[in-house]
């Protein structure tokens, strides 16, 4: 299971709660208090039977011993996902443009080609509606952009110590990126990361608080799958977190308290294709279908439409953001990034009057990762915006895309992902996105909103190391 992981979480040096080659410590947790471990004479050698492990329970410690664990994490979701079709709840798909993209570089169609495939593919399952991170993602965007201006002036008015770590903000939709900063840095690093949840948790508040509603659905009726670049995500889904209570008022029935999960379960983009051949589809000759509008990046003349940034654009959209509200500077995209050691190490500045008042950087992968976080508490760091992501050359390249074909590097897939991921989509502010606007109209009354805040924003906790990865480290 951990090569699956981002690098983030699969180095080797992440071994907090269990070394690797050592059990799961998890399939332990597992026994039920009465289970009697069989004992056998012979070898007085204590046996535990395979125990399920569930996402949220895995640590993504890179320990996996068995390859009965790494199948059943793997396949949890694809028969979860099957299981649930089936079993009367209405299932919603929310597809990354990520995946999208790596779907559509797999067939040889574009974006909105493999999209609308993708929907008639998805709804021939049995599934009810099909929607666009993207959407999600600018909503998100809006919500860090107001984030950002806040940070910028508490940074620039109070010097004391809550006021330092305003700044750097440091993006948070990378899983992997979050993972690591709770395990291995702890709390020295996370007032530092935006509390805005990412996409993919978004579109699930969306869905399960407000767009359930509108279809005069209850959430626990609602089964909600996000496919996504990598498995990192399913371990965002699993976080206690993301998992709200809800008091329904079921007709003919006393009221009841259910716990519902923002996301239901993750699919790979991987694990997509699967499914696909799975069926014996011949995915490139289906009808396309009309995808579903409510929460979905397309405009009436059909054109998807976004941020360009492949890895989300949190630099690119706040950095514009905050030139004109902070300086009353308009700058039109796209923005020139200068490689700094690397092109997964970039850095974009605004000078007035000869002095920098806006860094931002994008820093991609772990050794870059390792190097900011250095300075970082070192006093080091004079950079104002870190978009920060576990995996090299970002999320096109994520652990969970359709592998390279024989011969090609991931760097060149990435690469030749890069230029489909924008293939006839526009590129559009998410100032200016409709169904964000709505969102907020009706539902969320405004970016940065005490009701915005409840719904879009969450926290992050130091993880304790265990004494067993103490001992593992002396
Ligand atoms: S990666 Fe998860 S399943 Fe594997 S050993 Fe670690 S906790 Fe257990
Ligand atoms: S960089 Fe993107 S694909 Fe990679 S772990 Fe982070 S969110 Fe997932």
């Amino acid at each position: 299971m951990s090569e699956k992981f981002s690098a983030a979480l699969r180095i080797g040096d992440l071994n907090d709660f269990i070394a690797p080659s050592q059990a799961c410590i998890v399939s332990l947790k597992g026994l039920k208090k009465n289970d009697k471990p069989e004992v056998s004479n012979a070898i007085k050698q204590v046996k535990f039977e395979p125990v399920k492990i569930s996402l949220k329970d895995c640590l993504a410690c890179s320990g996996c011993v068995t390859s009965a664990e790494t199948v059943m994490l793997e396949k949890q979701s694809l028969d979860e996902f099957l299981n649930n079709i089936n079993s009367g709840k209405a299932v919603i798909v929310s597809l990354s443009p990520q995946s999208r993209a790596s779907i559509a570089f797999h067939f040889g169609i574009s974006p909105i080609q493999a999209f609308k495939k993708l929907t008639r593919f998805f709804k021939s399952l049995g599934v009810k509606a099909i929607f666009d991170t993207s959407c999600s993602r600018d909503l998100t965007l809006v919500e860090s952009c107001v984030e950002f201006i806040t940070r910028y002036r508490q940074n620039q008015v109070v010097e004391d110590e809550r006021s330092k770590s305003s700044l750097p903000m440091i993006a948070s939709a990378c899983p992997g990126w979050i993972c690591y900063a709770e395990k291995q840095l702890g709390s020295f690093v996370l007032p530092y990361i935006s509390s805005v949840k990412s996409p993919q948790q978004t579109i699930g508040v969306i869905i399960k608080n407000y767009v359930c509603q509108e279809l005069g659905l209850r959430p626990e009726e609602v089964y909600h799958v996000t496919v996504m670049p990598c498995y990192d995500k399913k371990l965002e889904a699993a976080r206690d977190d993301f998992v709200f209570q809800f008091e329904s008022h079921a007709e003919g029935r006393e009221s009841e308290i259910n716990m519902i999960s923002e996301v239901d379960s993750v699919l790979t983009t991987g694990e997509v294709l699967e499914l696909i051949q799975s069926k014996e589809v011949d995915f490139k000759s289906l009808d396309e279908t009309t995808l579903d509008k409510i929460l979905t990046n397309i405009n009436e003349d059909g054109y998807l439409y976004g941020v360009s940034g492949s890895s989300g654009g949190y630099a690119e959209t706040i950095f514009q953001y905050a030139a004109k509200t902070l300086f009353g500077r308009q700058i039109d995209g796209p923005l020139t990034f200068k490689n700094i050691r690397n092109s997964d190490f970039q850095e974009v500045t605004l000078e007035v009057e000869g002095k920098t008042v806006l860094k931002f950087a994008l820093c991609y992968g772990f050794r870059n990762l390792q190097n900011i976080v250095r300075k970082l508490k070192t006093g080091k760091c004079d950079y104002h915006f870190l978009e920060i992501m576990a995996c090299p050359s970002g999320c096109l390249n994520g652990g969970g895309q359709i592998k390279p074909s024989s011969g090609q590097s991931p760097k060149e897939l990435s690469q030749l992902l890069e230029s489909v991921y924008m293939e006839n989509v526009l590129v559009a502010s998410p100032f200016d996105n409709p169904i964000v606007k709505g969102l907020y109209d009706k539902w969320l009354e405004q970016p940065g909103s005490v009701k915005a805040g409840r719904y879009m924003h969450t926290q992050y906790h130091p993880v304790e190391k265990s004494i067993t990865s103490q001992l593992h480290n002396w």
